[in-house]
């Protein structure tokens, strides 16, 4: 009884404490090693041949036994850095906060990290205790307990198809449940970002969360706020190109995990009006992630952030601002909101910017303008953000099936499609005066409007 409650305390209460881990056999995780990629195979035989340690490691053998296809292998080594580079023709390390090295193999590349030690009392922690740095090596088992979930702490060895498990992860696998490795509390204080991780694999995966690891999230959601904008951009952006999007944004406001957590999420799930473009944007990506299609961030967050767009905009054209500079201004004002907490990189904004751009260019269906407007690099991308726009019922459908006609028609047929223009160009001039009724913003007035 009283040794029972021990391996209890530890297990739980001291991560890093070392025990013999379970092996098991491939009868009962089920990976067989033709399904593992070829180069990650090469890599773990390379290592070994040399005398080192290596493991297929995380998300790749939790997909594997869980029976989805892997979308990179990690590679887990007692080898140094250097050591593994030297072994490889094609490798290079990288990384500041710590180092690993990418291997190359034929159209691979292969993460390899060397064995990391859990955080002891001389880790450096923020005032909230986040951990700020982690880079001392280690053994295997306190590599294990310093990740997150037992379904992540998983070593495979290609060479004998056994899986090595610390923390009876290969079990809550098949029980499908997300546990913690140690506490709870403790391990979101160091990275307040698995609480993100959570829910992103648990919707990945199917899994229900372990009471321990869903009770303490909507109390220590704020700690999400000290975590660097960089990364949270990147957690963002896994959590979105998912391929579950829908379903982790679900399950963040089951847990009303979206409130404070990132103004993103506010827009996304607290805006009535721009709820069913959102949703529609979300599941058009899900699918392209699951037909294995090319995707663009900036194309998601112009979607996730237009309704904000146009309600700053709208709030400045009441106030009698020239439309298309008010425009310009609203889409400033949305993005700054956003940066503070979200770095979303320079490139993506430029994306985003020029997909909103366009969409009153789309109102213009005279003279030339609808044939410069298709020959633009962007235009793709600014006629499915207006189909988009139709669809949710933002604007008329009218208007996305005049433009797919206009590209798919001929030259006589364009011709005879041009809605003959209302203004000539002598009262574009005019756009500081008083418009009289309709004339001078009939060129955003659809998209105003809803
Ligand atoms: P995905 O399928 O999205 O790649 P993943 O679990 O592989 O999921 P990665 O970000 O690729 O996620 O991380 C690889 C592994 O590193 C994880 O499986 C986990 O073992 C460990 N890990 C990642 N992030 C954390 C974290 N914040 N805290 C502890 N361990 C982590
Ligand atoms: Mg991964």
């Amino acid at each position: 009884m009283i040794r029972k409650f021990l391996r209890h305390v530890f297990r739980r209460g001291a991560p890093s404490m070392p025990h013999a881990p379970a092996k098991i056999p491939v009868a009962r995780h089920g990976i067989r090693r033709e399904r593992v990629s070829v180069g990650a195979r090469r890599t773990c035989e390379a290592l070994q041949h040399a005398g080192h340690k290596a493991y297929i490691v995380g998300g790749a053998v939790r997909d594997l036994i869980a029976g989805i296809e892997p979308k990179d292998y990690d590679i887990a080594t007692d080898a140094t850095p250097e050591q593994v580079r030297s072994l490889f023709r094609r490798a290079r390390i990288i990384g500041r906060r710590f180092q690993i090295v990418h291997v190359m193999q034929g159209g691979e590349t292969l993460e390899v990290s060397t064995f990391r030690a859990a955080h002891d009392a001389h880790t450096v922690k923020d005032e909230h205790g986040r951990v700020l740095r982690d880079n001392v090596f280690g053994s295997i088992a306190e590599d294990a307990a310093r990740r997150d979930f037992t379904v992540n702490a998983l070593y495979y060895d290609p060479a004998t198809e056994t899986v090595i498990d610390y923390h009876d992860g290969v079990a809550d696998l098949k029980q499908k449940t997300l546990r913690m490795i140690g506490e709870p509390t403790q391990r979101y204080r160091e990275d307040p970002v698995r609480m993100l991780r959570a829910v992103r694999l648990s919707a990945k995966l199917g899994l229900t969360l372990d009471p321990a690891v869903r009770a303490p999230i909507r109390e220590m959601a704020e700690l999400m706020e000290n975590v660097p904008a960089a990364r949270m951009f990147d957690e963002m952006l896994k959590l979105l190109f998912s391929g579950h999007s829908v379903e982790c944004l679900k399950r963040l406001r089951d847990d009303g995990l979206h409130h404070g957590l990132l103004p993103l999420l506010d827009v996304i799930l607290e805006q009535p009006l721009g709820e069913k473009f959102v949703m529609l944007s979300l599941a058009s990506t899900d699918a392209r992630v699951k037909a294995g299609k090319s995707l663009s961030p900036g194309y998601l967050f112009a979607t996730l952030l237009w309704h904000e767009v146009l309600a700053a905009w709208e709030a400045r054209k009441a106030k009698g601002d020239v439309p298309i500079p008010a425009l310009y201004e609203a889409m400033d004002e949305v993005l700054d909101m956003q940066a503070e907490k979200l770095a979303i990189t320079r490139r993506i904004v430029g994306d985003i910017k020029d997909i909103w751009a366009l969409q009153p260019r789309f109102e213009k269906r005279a003279g030339k303008s609808p044939y410069r407007l298709i020959e633009l690099p962007r235009f793709r991308a600014g006629y499915d953000f207006l189909v988009l726009r139709a669809e949710s019922g933002e604007i008329d459908m009218e208007l996305a099936t005049w433009w797919h006609d206009f590209q798919n028609a001929d030259h006589e047929a364009r011709e005879a499609m041009l809605v003959p223009d209302s203004g000539p160009k002598k009262r574009r001039r005019r756009v500081r005066g008083k418009k009289s009724a309709g004339e001078g913003d009939a060129v955003v007035s659809a998209s105003s409007e809803a």
